[in-house]
């Protein structure tokens, strides 16, 4: 079952798209058939469920960090994840570039935009993703790989639509500054109801959870 879906989406996925199999809640077991299916990256929102699962399946496949990461996390996510996701705030990248530092890593980060506004808590406002990330840019043991963003948390699926535009457009704006020590490759946007209408509007990951493992208990 697992297995054929992630089949079927992978299928219609351009080459361009990357399928990040959204694994909160979910079982070792569900996430091996995950990766049996043909799943090369699993997101995981906690740190703890990441490391178990990881001690099973190892580096059959990335690791990328989805969910809200606490400061005392910051070591042992350093340790397993090979992306994270959802760096918002000054903070949390400079215990990450420390942590980082401490483990003789370059750890490459997306900035999660809060591009619905105010209905989020989380991510950085779209009109300062540009000043976030240029102070970010002396710390040498994190580096910027491209932006995420969840669009609003409610409502209809279409609704997304312009707030990955929106995303898409800072992007390709930053994108386009070209400026050192930043690599403007990932665009992480949609989930099961949004991931085709995140990459009609140039998502190159998609976060897939409840279309790939089933409604979520
Ligand atoms: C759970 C989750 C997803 C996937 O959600 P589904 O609706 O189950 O596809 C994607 N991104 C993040 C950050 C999540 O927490």
């Amino acid at each position: 079952m697992i297995q054929d879906n992630v089949r079927k989406i992978l299928e219609e996925l351009p080459a361009q798209v990357e399928l990040e199999a959204a694994a909160k809640t979910r079982s070792v077991k569900e996430i091996e058939q995950a990766v049996a299916g043909g799943v090369k990256i699993i997101g995981e929102n906690y740190v703890q469920e990441a490391e178990s699962a990881q001690a099973v399946i190892g580096r059959k496949a990335r690791w990328h960090f989805i969910g809200h990461l606490q400061k005392n996390k910051v070591k042992k996510a350093v340790k397993i994840f090979d992306l994270i996701e959802t760096l918002d705030s000054q903070k949390l990248a400079e215990a990450l570039d420390q942590a980082a530092a401490g483990a003789n890593k370059v750890m490459p980060v997306l900035v999660e935009v809060n591009s619905a506004g105010e209905q989020q808590k989380f991510g950085v406002l779209p009109e300062r993703v540009l000043s976030f990330i240029k102070g970010l840019l002396p710390l040498n043991n994190i580096k910027v790989v491209g932006l995420m963003t969840m669009g609003p948390a409610v409502g209809d699926p279409a609704a997304s639509r312009p707030y990955f535009e929106k995303t898409k457009r800072i992007f390709e704006r930053i994108k386009d500054l070209d400026l050192d020590g930043l690599e403007m490759k990932y665009l992480s946007m949609g989930m099961s109801d949004t991931y085709q209408i995140a990459i009609e509007e140039g998502a190159n990951i998609v976060r897939v959870g409840s279309a790939i493992f089933g409604p979520r208990e």
